[in-house]
């Protein structure tokens, strides 16, 4: 009898992915384009199930859905890369992922890195807990949505959320409120010829920006002697404060009230601080 082979699914009508987007980000954006239901999308690409969604598009099966999608094996790369030196650290990596309360991942976003992106979409990076800092703007990322408070969640559907049923699809809304997300005042550290932040709590960003980096750059390995060395130099940052400890440490409302108390006095901890290690 003859074998009966199942016929290859080919999808079109794809977004690109953006060069750091997360792939939760993207099948977000897929699920919109192909007027697909999320869970439609999820099933067809064999990521239905409880795992974390970034954590699981690496390796075979993103080589899988770059093949149905259309996508070369450039498409989503620095997320597989970032997410497979994650599992190859599991020991101290698997709490640097910031999740919801339902164990979804979230997000924190930078309002003026979404405003400059086109289209706007969520770098894997944003999803790390030490990655608080962006280096780009020099300003602190913020942490959910100012108007409804919700957190930053993907997937989501885009179509059926309330940004969503209102007519917005783009990712540089709210869609739990619809508000934009990337006409936020940015939180900036250099107000006035002044840091908001202190030199130990900037050295704690910069290594939360290192840490992305290692992941990247992979200066570790779990087989040699060197690299139990810097595993063991991540747990050690880690145990003496020298990565951002919780999701949030440094919240931005805080921040911005440090602009205030600074007009007011004149003079504040954070710039005492400054001129203290000069
Ligand atoms: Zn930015
Ligand atoms: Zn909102």
């Amino acid at each position: 009898m003859r074998k009966q082979t199942q016929p290859k699914v080919r999808l079109f009508n794809i977004p690109k992915p953006g060069l750091f987007e997360a792939g939760s980000s993207w099948i977000s954006r897929l699920a919109l384009s192909q007027g697909a239901d999320l869970r439609e999308i999820l099933k067809l690409l064999k990521l239905t199930g409880r795992h974390d969604l970034d954590r699981r598009m690496c390796g075979p099966r993103l080589t899988a859905i770059r093949r149905i999608c259309g996508l070369d094996s450039s498409a989503l790369a620095i997320h597989e890369r970032v997410m497979t030196s994650l599992q190859r650290i599991h020991r101290v990596g698997a709490n640097y992922l910031a999740e919801t309360a339902s164990r979804q991942p979230r997000f924190r976003f930078c309002p003026q890195c979404l405003s400059e992106m086109r289209p706007p979409h969520f770098p894997i990076h944003w999803r790390f807990i030490a990655w608080r800092w962006c280096p780009m703007h020099d300003c602190l990322l913020e942490d959910a949505c100012p108007n409804c408070h919700h957190p930053i969640s993907f997937p989501v559907d885009i179509a059926a959320s309330k940004a969503g049923r209102m007519g917005y699809a783009m990712l540089n809304r709210c869609l739990s409120c619809g508000m934009r997300l990337d006409r936020i005042e940015p939180c900036y550290l250099q107000i006035n010829g002044f840091r908001r932040v202190s030199s130990l709590e900037q050295m704690v960003l910069n290594n939360g920006r290192a840490l992305l980096a290692t992941l990247y750059f992979r200066r570790f390995s779990i087989d040699g002697r060197i690299g139990h060395a810097q595993i063991a130099r991540l747990e050690e940052l880690e145990r003496h404060g020298g990565l951002p400890p919780q999701f949030d440490w440094l919240a931005p409302e805080k921040v911005r009230l440090r602009k205030l108390a600074g007009k007011q006095s004149g003079l504040s901890h954070w710039n005492v601080f400054m001129s203290a290690d000069k």
